[in-house]
């Protein structure tokens, strides 16, 4: 079996150790890739460091024509990459697709958005000249999760890149090959040796060499929030800022006047896409007491016919990516246990022998203080909860210490801007789901949801540190 490089310096680089890659559809092998260690981490820094002088000095117009032949690449290779991300983690083939398309999109994006990202003029009084610019930080480090490999590791390194930045990307040790990939395509599409480096590892050696590092000067961290604090504690030692996107439970709000026509399919992929294993999920599922039946029985119907089945067969629902991500559905035990009623769930259906399978699981009569409320599963598990009123609604919604997405169902406008004014999330959605395909618009959390932005022109502002020149004109 071949095993799947670093890419350090332009270079392919195999070490001694190797770590499996494993099909979540099986549980059996189905890649390796090195088991990059910290001295990988350390020459992947400094090659990074080498490159960052002469790529931020690169013409604005150059970094964005590399940044547009990577998107372009990326387009020509979509099958295979998509092929690849959904024998790794288990996505449907067509969600996989979906991931390619976007990823290219971050590059198109920002190849784009980086030439007319400019500084400000400031006001000149008493013969004063005074101008901002935007300077990269030099070396910024990415730790990727699997949940969204290539199109997380695409959305932070995209935009890093674009305003002149060298990467050095830790995929994760469960779904590490589509960002391998993407940094092999980097190379193609002419980014120096150097400015993209990637090191596959396991988090406690790689992930922590890196996040702790003297010589990077930025860390972007997407995934839990134990481990966000992890990181953001080892880059405080050496004062390096760190964006950390760290997932949610987040909620659908249903009103009475929803379309429900419209909402039910919506909030059943909000909670299926990825099996549930999405940052933004729609984990909770908070309805008006008038049209609680309704709501809870369509969506029933919907899940109960929801096909399971290997990420590359393309069905509704395919595997967790891992045996350990599968024991956190014990979390729906403990909630059934504790008084919660399961409308459809495990034991309601077949599920595949073989893998890390979970079925789809609709969980109602949940305490707003319970466990399954508050906390992710990360899973196809949506929590219900009902409310009678505007404010009760807006308590459910911001009853957790998370604030990622919200959407909020209703046709009427006082009340979805009642809601909208007071959600605490980054995003908040109307009559519609979902952060996934809009590159455009700011992503990121309020609370343990994390902070700093990525997608849309913020994440330009996450990647650059301000530099004010004033000039006084002495004639
Ligand atoms: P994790 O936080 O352990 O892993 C995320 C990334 O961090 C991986 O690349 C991993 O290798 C790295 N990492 C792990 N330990 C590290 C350390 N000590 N130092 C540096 N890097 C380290 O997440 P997980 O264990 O894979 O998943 C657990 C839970 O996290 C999930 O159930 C879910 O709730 C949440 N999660 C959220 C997201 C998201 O998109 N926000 C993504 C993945 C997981
Ligand atoms: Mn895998």
């Amino acid at each position: 079996m071949t095993v799947q490089p670093a890419i350090i310096d332009g270079r392919e680089v195999v070490g001694a150790q190797t770590l499996d890659v494993l099909d979540p559809s099986t549980g059996q092998l189905l890649s390796q890739t090195i088991r990059g260690t910290a001295e990988h981490i350390d020459a992947a820094v400094a090659a990074a460091r080498s490159a960052s002088h002469g790529w931020s000095h690169t013409s604005t117009l150059e970094r964005s024509r590399t940044l547009r032949r990577l998107a372009d690449l990326i387009t020509r290779d979509r099958e295979a990459l998509a092929l690849l991300e959904s024998q790794d983690t288990g996505k449907p083939l067509s969600q996989a697709r979906a991931d390619a398309d976007v990823a290219a999109r971050y590059f198109e994006f920002y190849a784009n958005a980086i030439e007319s990202f400019f500084g400000r003029s400031l006001p000149a009084d008493g013969g004063f000249v005074a101008y901002t610019r935007h300077v990269p930080f030099g070396v910024t480090a990415h730790i990727i999760p699997w949940n969204y490999p290539m199109q997380i590791g695409c959305r932070t390194i995209a935009p890093a890149l674009a305003v002149g930045n060298c990467v050095v990307v830790k995929p994760a040790e469960d779904a590490p090959l589509s960002v391998i990939r993407i940094a092999q395509l980097a190379l193609e599409a002419g980014f120096p040796p150097g400015v993209v480096n990637v090191v596959p590892g396991l988090g406690d050696e790689a992930g922590i060499a890196l996040a702790g590092h003297h010589g990077i000067d930025h860390l972007s961290f997407i995934g839990s929030v134990p481990i966000g604090s992890v990181v953001a504690t080892a880059a405080a030692r050496n004062v390096v800022p760190v964006a950390l996107e760290l997932g949610g439970k987040s909620p659908n709000i249903v009103f009475p006047d929803a379309d429900l026509a419209v909402a039910l399919p919506t909030i059943a992929r909000s909670m299926l896409q990825n099996a549930g294993q999405t940052c933004s999920a729609g984990s909770r599922l908070l309805i008006h007491e008038g049209v609680r039946d309704s709501v809870v029985s369509g969506l029933r119907q919907i899940l109960a016919r929801t096909s399971m089945g290997a990420g590359p067969d393309d069905p509704d629902l395919g595997p967790l990516i891992s045996a350990k991500q599968r024991r956190r559905t014990d979390m729906v035990d403990r909630a059934l246990d504790a008084g919660a009623r399961q409308i459809v769930g495990p034991g309601d259906r077949e599920v595949p022998a073989e893998g890390f399978y979970f079925p789809p699981t609709l969980i109602d009569g949940c305490d707003a203080g319970s466990e399954i409320f508050r906390e992710e599963v990360f899973g196809p598990v949506v929590a219900t909860g009902s409310f009678a009123s505007v404010e009760e609604a807006i308590a459910l919604a911001n009853g957790t210490e998370y604030g990622l997405i919200a959407a909020v169902w209703s046709k009427d406008l006082d009340v979805v801007h009642a809601m909208t004014e007071e959600i605490r999330a980054g995003q908040v959605y109307v009559n519609t789901y979902g952060a996934g395909g809009g590159v455009e618009y700011p992503f990121g959390g309020f609370g343990k949801s994390g902070y700093g932005r990525e997608k849309g022109f913020e994440a330009l502002g996450e990647y650059c540190q301000t530099k004010a020149i004033i000039h006084k004109v002495t004639r």
